[in-house]
């Protein structure tokens, strides 16, 4: 027999959870904070609980997929005594110091607690490149990897809690940044004309060709040697026409400058002749050298 689910909270993702564990045929429950969100899932087999205890008290696997780190607790609080012997996995996002005020929480009712990290958009949920990540439990990860296999590719990543959102957030952090500099050069281009669609017709192949470099940083922060041959020593470029081009141009410096600013740091401190890898450095020192 297939586990029933439970799954708290029906906005864009909770709704796609949802609708792939009712396809995949679990008893699935279903509840939002603004009732009328489960018309297509009730269609489709699930049932909706008429409030968060019925919910909680149909299944012994609950989901969470709400806005926030306080909207879970807003939620859940009124209800850990029904919680009590279950188990909560939630993918709510938050930080990690959030995630592991979570499980505390959880321990402290007597639920068992995993949290995760959805690397996937709502319409890739159940489809192939959709990924989730996980920490806490690893008797819960294990009970349940059936209905967790349905959602992407499940990784679990540890029994601190926090483990699956500092993942998540260093992912979204790369994203983040590689995305902000094709916005920079994109506002570079513009001043000659060139439109952002045609940017990124060059952009995707480059950036492709080029994210694979990464491993060869990562080798050199691993073994802390940042003096590698493939290494373009940090004085021979800080960046400077890049910043340059950008001010003639009259576009924000803030992407590019804060690049600079992390080589220029690697310099003054005496290592430029060592490569790009090095500015790891500043980072990890939160800035103080
Ligand atoms: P939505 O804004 O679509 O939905 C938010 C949900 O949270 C709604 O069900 C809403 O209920 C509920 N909610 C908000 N505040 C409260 C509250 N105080 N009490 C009870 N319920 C509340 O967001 P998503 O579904 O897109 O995202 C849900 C979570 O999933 C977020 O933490 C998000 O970061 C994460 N996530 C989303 C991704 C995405 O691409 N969408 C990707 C990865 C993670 P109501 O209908 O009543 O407002």
């Amino acid at each position: 027999a297939r586990t029933p689910v439970t799954v708290l909270g029906l906005g864009a993702m909770g709704h796609a959870l949802a609708a792939a564990v009712t396809g995949a045929a679990h008893p699935t429950t279903v509840w939002n904070r603004t009732p009328g969100r489960a018309g297509a899932l009730v269609d489709a087999g699930a049932t909706e609980a008429r409030d968060v205890r019925a919910a909680v008290t149909a299944a012994p696997l609950v989901v969470a997929c709400l806005l926030d780190h306080a909207s879970v607790h807003e939620v859940l609080d009124p209800v850990a005594d029904a919680l009590a012997g279950r188990t909560l996995v939630n993918v709510t996002t938050t930080t990690p110091e959030q995630s592991r005020e979570l499980a505390a929480w959880a321990a402290g009712h007597g639920v068992t607690y995993l949290d995760g990290g959805i690397m996937a958009t709502p319409p890739m949920i159940g489809q192939p490149g959709s990924s989730v990540l996980y920490s806490g439990s690893a008797e819960a990860f294990e009970a349940h990897r059936a209905v967790l296999d349905i959602w992407g590719e499940s990784t679990y990543l540890g029994d601190d809690a926090g483990v699956a959102a500092l993942y998540d957030l260093a992912l979204l952090a790369g994203m983040y940044t590689v995305f902000a500099g094709f916005h920079h050069g994109a506002a570079m281009v513009a001043t000659a004309g060139i439109s952002a669609t045609e940017f990124a017709d060059r952009a995707v192949p480059f950036l492709s060709a080029m994210i694979g470099h990464v491993r060869t940083d990562a080798a050199a922060i691993d073994a802390g040697d940042y003096g590698g041959p493939e290494q373009q020593s940090l004085e021979f470029s800080d960046l400077g026409d890049m910043v340059q081009a950008s001010v003639d141009a009259g576009v924000a410096t803030d992407v590019v400058g804060a690049v600079q600013a992390l080589i220029r740091r690697q310099i003054d401190a005496g290592h430029g002749t060592d490569g790009f890898a090095r500015i790891y450095e500043s980072v990890r020192a939160g800035g103080t050298r």
